[in-house]
């Protein structure tokens, strides 16, 4: 019988939610299954990293590495996966490009350290320990990997075949791309797969008038009309420069697009684009005698209602941004 082509699916820094959406293919499982061996996928299977150790270079055919690179371990594991495969897929916005782990960009290993470790208020931490290195039990040892100073996306580590966006990727789409591979009529290297290349905007059924916005308000704050555009409605909606794909989930249930699927083909920074966008739809009021000062005060007000700028434009993108967060103290 002939062996089935092998796959391989791994998380470094993420939350769980990409093997979450890959076990949400509920029975399309059973056809992967039929068609792949499933083999390594530690949060599923009890595979050993000396199992993929000893397998022949290019022995994995398909590799989907979700998460993004915070420890050294994570970046071991990138090294070793992307030598045993055929194919490796950067899959999630976290292996794409950075997601909510690489937020801790903004921040220095040190002060991430404290404000878990010591400079919290639910912490009794008197000595003030920070997790580090190894530590002798009588059990044995226990060996932490150590943190990045800085944490990465998969491409500033190793060469990748191809991207999957989404936080989680929608599971439609995880299909369509295992069937993609399967069928071996693959689309260049390097390209975005499993997604469109438009905007969530062009997937979004509200109706769109011309939008000027003259100030924002958070979710908790009003219920949104169901039709009507929500950032017209003054929430703070990305669809505008986030690549389509997911079917506008979101949207359809009444809250603005985050984000998740990055930025649209042919944009390379998703944050600059959003930022770009509100510029055009910004009103400030008629601004005919206003000194400069007074111009940049109603700027200002407008600018204040958006509470973390960081985490709304770059929630998904700050690693691959070209900003990339910021550096040391
Ligand atoms: S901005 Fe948001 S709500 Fe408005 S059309 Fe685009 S995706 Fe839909
Ligand atoms: S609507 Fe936006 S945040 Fe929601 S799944 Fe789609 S891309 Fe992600």
């Amino acid at each position: 019988m002939t062996e089935k082509p092998k796959l391989a699916v791994y998380w470094a820094a993420s939350c769980g939610g990409c093997e979450i959406a890959v076990a949400n293919l509920h029975e399309k499982i059973l056809d992967l299954d039929a068609a792949l061996d499933f083999m390594f996928c530690p949060c599923l299977l009890d595979t050993k990293k000396k199992d993929i150790e000893a397998l022949p270079d290019k022995a994995i055919a398909v590799t989907l590495f979700n998460g993004a690179l915070r420890t050294e371990e994570n970046v071991e594991m990138a090294n070793l996966l992307r030598r045993k495969s055929q194919l490796l897929i950067a899959f999630g916005s976290c292996a794409k490009g950075g997601c909510i782990p690489a937020l801790a960009n903004l921040s220095t290993k040190e002060d991430l350290l404290s404000s878990v470790y010591i400079d919290n208020f639910s912490v009794d931490n008197p000595s003030g320990i920070t997790p580090s290195g190894t530590t002798s039990f009588p059990e044995g040892d226990i060996h932490l990997p150590a943190l990045l100073e800085r944490v990465k996306h998969l491409v500033q580590e190793v060469d990748v075949d191809y991207y999957i966006p989404g936080c989680p990727p929608e599971s439609h789409q995880i299909w369509n791309v295992i069937e993609v591979i399967l069928s071996g009529d693959l689309p260049p290297k390097g390209s975005t797969i499993g997604c469109g290349n438009l905007t969530v905007c062009d997937d979004c059924d509200r109706t769109k008038e011309e939008k000027r916005i003259t100030a924002f308000r958070r979710n908790y704050e009003f219920y949104p009309e169901p039709k009507v555009c929500l950032l017209e409605q003054g929430m703070l909606c990305m669809g505008i420069a986030t690549r389509n794909g997911c079917g506008a989930p979101c949207t359809k249930a009444n809250m603005p697009c985050t984000g998740c699927y990055g930025a649209p083909e042919g944009v390379s920074d998703q944050g600059a684009k959003m930022v770009a966008a509100l510029g055009s739809i910004m009103d400030i009021g008629d601004t005919t005698g206003l000194s400069e000062s007074e111009i940049a005060g109603r700027v200002d007000s407008f600018l204040a209602t958006i509470p973390d700028y960081a985490g709304q434009f770059y929630k998904y993108t700050l690693a691959s941004s070209t900003l990339g967060g910021r550096v040391g103290r």
